[in-house]
């Protein structure tokens, strides 16, 4: 029989989620996106409770929590703030767990209880201008430097908590003619000599409390000892992320459609309008209740990924449904979730109009709306056995 009851321990990361969710992060949220400011403070409140390291393992000093445990931290989070839940997705999916995968045992030793304690904030630095969602096209090079050395050359774009971060993952090639078989994960110090950062121009529609940077690497020395598994394993490790990743980024499509079902039920209740309560209305009712199903469906499918994560089960078709289901569906119901405010729902002074423009921004980050798809057909069909393109194996990114 199929069980949909939360664990104990679950239970008790759904209940400490919410509660630095309430305490720390919505405190700050709102002024935080006015002001494009990173939260630095509710940041390192977060650490002192140890959820920097939440699915970091206990023997490197973190929480030891599950990818269920995990998922509900992130649906929390992301019911109240994008910008924190963007910014922990980030550091616990794309780096910490992403090393605890691929990275040797020195590396893993050397960085997870600091980035466990927040001491150290992580990055991951994938996309280019010319390499967004066709990430193998990415032109940052390593170029040999004598034996077991390299020095890195490139630009990457639009990386979240870029300013902060003292460690990032840099993908970058050894060959350009290899394509994905010539990409490599290298391990670069935030302090690291020739690595540049600033802000991405322009004001972002939403995520305005996160960093976005570019990078620049000028000469960027890395060593063997920078290498995250071997040379040219780095697409897999790179996708190897993102499917931690992409659950991060469904569990707080979840918490923000969350948001909006409770925001519209208790407008719902208390704005009168022709001497009725608006919630007595049968097409705001309506609203209502698709919203509700909604919710439950995304949550329903972000779960399942997490338990298959949780039993380390191929997921990978799992978690873009999650990621594209829940993701459409915050975009949706955000904007609905303005109409149905009227003009309260226009101005900052409530979350939805936060929750609208944020929305938007998780259909695009770790593969579009439209890869997940490319993904999750490419997932049903299987590839051609017979005649194989010459870059059938690529991924998305
Ligand atoms: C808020 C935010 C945070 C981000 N954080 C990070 C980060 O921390 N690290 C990092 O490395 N990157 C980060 N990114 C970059 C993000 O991952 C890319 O923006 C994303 O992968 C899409 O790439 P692109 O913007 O170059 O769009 P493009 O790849 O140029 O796509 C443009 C359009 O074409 C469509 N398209 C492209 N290829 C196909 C295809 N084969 N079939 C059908 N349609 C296609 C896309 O769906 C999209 O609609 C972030 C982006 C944002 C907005």
């Amino acid at each position: 029989m199929a069980e949909f009851s939360l664990r104990p321990e679950d239970e008790a990361a759904r209940a400490l989620a919410r509660r630095l969710a309430v305490e720390i992060v919505e405190p700050v949220a709102r002024a935080a996106d006015a002001d494009r400011r990173f939260p630095r403070e509710a940041v390192d409140a977060l650490a002192r409770h140890g959820v920097l390291g939440a699915p970091v393992a206990k023997e490197y000093g973190g929480l030891g929590w599950d990818s269920m445990q995990t998922a509900l931290l992130y649906e929390e989070i992301g019911r109240v703030d994008q910008s924190v839940r963007g910014f922990l997705t980030v550091h616990l999916a794309l780096v910490a767990q992403c090393l605890a995968a691929s990275a040797s045992a020195a590396q893993r030793a050397e960085w997870l209880p600091r980035l466990a304690r927040g001491e150290v904030l992580g990055a991951y630095a994938l996309t280019e201008r010319d390499a967004g969602s066709d990430a193998a096209a990415l032109a940052t090079r390593a170029v040999p430097d004598g034996p077991g050395a390299w020095r890195l050359h490139g630009e990457k774009v639009w990386i979240t908590n870029g300013l902060s971060a003292g460690l990032f993952i840099v993908f970058a090639t050894v060959d350009p003619a290899l394509k994905h078989k010539g990409v490599t994960a290298f391990l670069v110090r935030g302090d690291a000599p020739g690595l540049a950062r600033e802000r991405m121009p322009g004001v972002e529609l939403g995520h305005r409390a996160s960093e976005h940077a570019i990078l620049r690497f000028e000469g960027v020395g890395v060593t063997e000892a920078d290498v995250i598994g071997r040379i040219g394993d780095g697409f897999g490790v790179a996708m190897g992320g993102l499917d931690h990743g992409r659950l991060g980024v469904a569990a707080g499509a979840v918490g923000l459609l969350q948001a909006c079902l409770d925001l519209v039920t208790d407008f719902a209740r208390s704005r009168r309008q022709f001497g009725k309560r608006i919630g007595d209305f049968q097409m705001v009712q309506e609203r209502i209740a698709d919203l509700a199903c909604d919710t439950e469906a995304a949550r329903l499918l972000t779960w399942k990924a997490a338990w298959m994560a949780v039993r380390n089960e191929k997921r990978t078709r799992e978690v873009s449904m999650a990621k594209l289901f829940a993701t459409e569906a915050a975009c949706r119901w955000s904007a609905e979730a303005v109409m149905l405010h009227g003009s309260r729902g226009y101005v900052n002074e409530r979350p939805v109009e936060r929750h609208f423009r944020d929305a938007q921004g998780l259909r695009i980050y770790e593969g579009t709306s439209l890869v997940q798809r490319i993904v999750i057909a490419r997932e049903i069909l299987g590839r051609e056995v017979a005649a194989p393109s010459p870059d059938n194996s690529r991924g998305f990114a």
